[in-house]
């Protein structure tokens, strides 16, 4: 019965104790915190504001951010792919489908004429990137053994339909520059890939 009378006393002592704490808290609450609070807010108003308004107002991407990708080309307007898929078996994301076909200087094997697209035996046919599965890890360009695929610092790849995030070779080719021409045509750097490659570099 001590026992228990004891335990009672300390119950009684400790929910006491509770309520007074309860009560500073609250006096706290009331008086202390609605002022630190406006103070942190009051603080802030004279602050540089850092709200970025996209998107109407662009900010710069940092000189190597990972973009849209790019497929180069030779200062003569010849594609720098040569369709050898490195990219595609880089890739973690199982983003990349390449298809590489053959160059053919003349008439090719059907009696057509069907041209030259890059320097070399072959070039990229077929080319597409699935944005849906990229994660813009950069790992294709890296395998890329010419240099035919980087990436750019376009970061607007949203759509509103999952079609339209498959990018062709044509939305990923670079544009004709001045001095460039619009594959098919002859190689203009050099009759042979070594002269094509060591007149191109210079
Ligand atoms: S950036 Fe990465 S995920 Fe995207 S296509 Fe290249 S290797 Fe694949
Ligand atoms: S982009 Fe580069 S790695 Fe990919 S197929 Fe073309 S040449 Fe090969």
């Amino acid at each position: 019965m001590a026992q228990s009378s004891d335990q009672s006393s300390d119950q009684s002592s400790g929910k006491s104790s509770d309520q007074a704490a309860d009560q500073t808290r609250t006096l706290k609450e009331q008086l202390w915190d609605p002022v630190a609070g406006f103070g942190v807010t009051f603080r802030t108003m004279f602050r540089k504001v850092v709200t970025e308004q996209y998107p109407f107002d662009k900010q710069p991407t940092a000189p190597r951010f990972h973009g849209r990708h790019q497929l180069n080309r030779w200062p003569d307007g010849l594609e720098k792919c040569i369709g050898c898929e490195l990219c595609a078996w880089a890739c973690p994301a199982d983003a990349i489908y390449v298809e590489g076909a053959s160059n053919v200087d003349g008439p090719g094997p059907d009696g057509e004429d069907s041209g030259r697209f890059s320097p070399g035996e072959r070039y990229g046919a077929v080319y597409q990137i699935n944005y849906l599965r990229c994660i813009l890890c950069g790992l294709c360009i890296e395998a890329c053994p010419t240099r035919a695929l980087t990436m750019t610092n376009e970061y607007e790849l949203a759509d509103n339909n999952r079609a339209d995030l498959i990018y062709e070779k044509n939305d990923l080719l670079a544009p004709l520059l001045p001095g460039m021409e619009q594959p098919p045509h002859e190689m203009q750097l050099g009759d042979s890939d070594g002269d094509y490659y060591r007149g191109a570099s210079r």
